[in-house]
């Protein structure tokens, strides 16, 4: 019960790695806002499964690229559950698109959502918290395409590799206020957004070929590392980022 009370939004958690992080710091102990942007049915459900393991859980619509969106979404979260101890930037799309094709909308949306959005909801956050004097935790979420390159990811890469300056520069600024910053880059989880990898006889023994474990990984095992981050047993790390890829990178 290393999150015991602990009150925790993660964003874009009705379901893949976002669900996995909520599961885990349920069980954990935490009180978990479930944020999602379409379904309602799906993140009540994710709330639903917390509330059954003795936790308290809201959801809370909103676009992490809206700032409007975003401060209603954390007043809401405020309010109901209490002063938030963690957010874990998590929401994010992903497009494969060949560079020429690229389009302006394209970029910016992708751009919007998986950089703005977590640099957005961060600074929120951390509004709230100095404002109150009060101490916080943030685990972003970043992409093995930090490190990795993919086809059709000219958008999709540079967003993700900045989450890692984010997150020192954040640090850098936030930690001496009391709020420590850290990032887990996943490898391959079996997600929605992999579903085609994982199906794929051409594309998928390929990739499985680079990683040392040579599996996909679970959304509960990236949940796991932002477990720890956002617990005190990494109370000396801050401003670092971590491949939760099964030795892809490594390889
Ligand atoms: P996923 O299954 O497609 O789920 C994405 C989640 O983000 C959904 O809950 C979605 O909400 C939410 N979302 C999308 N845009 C949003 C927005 N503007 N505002 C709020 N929520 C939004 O993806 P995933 O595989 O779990 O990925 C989660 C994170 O891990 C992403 O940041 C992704 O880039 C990163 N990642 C994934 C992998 C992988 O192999 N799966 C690898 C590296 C990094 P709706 O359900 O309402 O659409």
């Amino acid at each position: 019960m290393k999150l015991k009370g602990k009150i925790t939004l993660v964003t874009g958690a009705d379901r893949g790695i976002g669900r996995g992080i909520v599961e885990v710091f349920a069980e954990e102990g935490a009180d978990v806002a479930v944020n999602y942007i379409e379904e309602p049915e799906k993140a009540e459900a994710v709330a639903q499964w917390v509330r059954e393991k003795g936790r308290r859980s809201i959801i809370v619509k909103g676009d992490v690229a809206r700032r409007a969106d975003v401060e209603a979404m954390i007043d809401k979260v405020w309010n109901e559950l209490g002063p938030l101890d963690v957010l874990v930037n998590n929401a994010g799309i992903e497009t494969i698109v060949p560079f020429l094709d690229l389009t302006d909308e394209q970029w910016t949306r992708l751009v919007d959502v998986n950089l703005r959005g977590e640099w957005l909801c961060s600074q929120v956050y951390c509004r709230c918290v100095v404002a109150e004097g009060r101490k916080g935790n943030i685990v972003n979420i970043g992409s093995i395409q930090a490190a990795k390159v993919l086809p059709g990811r000219t958008h999709y890469a540079p967003a993700k590799l900045a989450i890692e300056a984010l997150t020192r520069n954040m640090s850098a600024e936030m930690t001496p206020l009391g709020i420590r910053v850290n990032c887990v880059h996943p490898g391959l989880i079996d997600t929605d957004m992999t579903a085609w990898i994982m199906k794929s006889a051409d594309v998928l023994p390929g990739i499985l070929a680079q990683i040392s474990l040579g599996r996909a990984g679970a959304p509960r095992e990236v949940g796991a590392v932002a477990a720890f981050f956002a617990s005190e047993e990494s109370s000396y790390l801050t401003g670092q980022s971590i491949h939760v890829d099964g030795g892809w990178v490594g390889k």
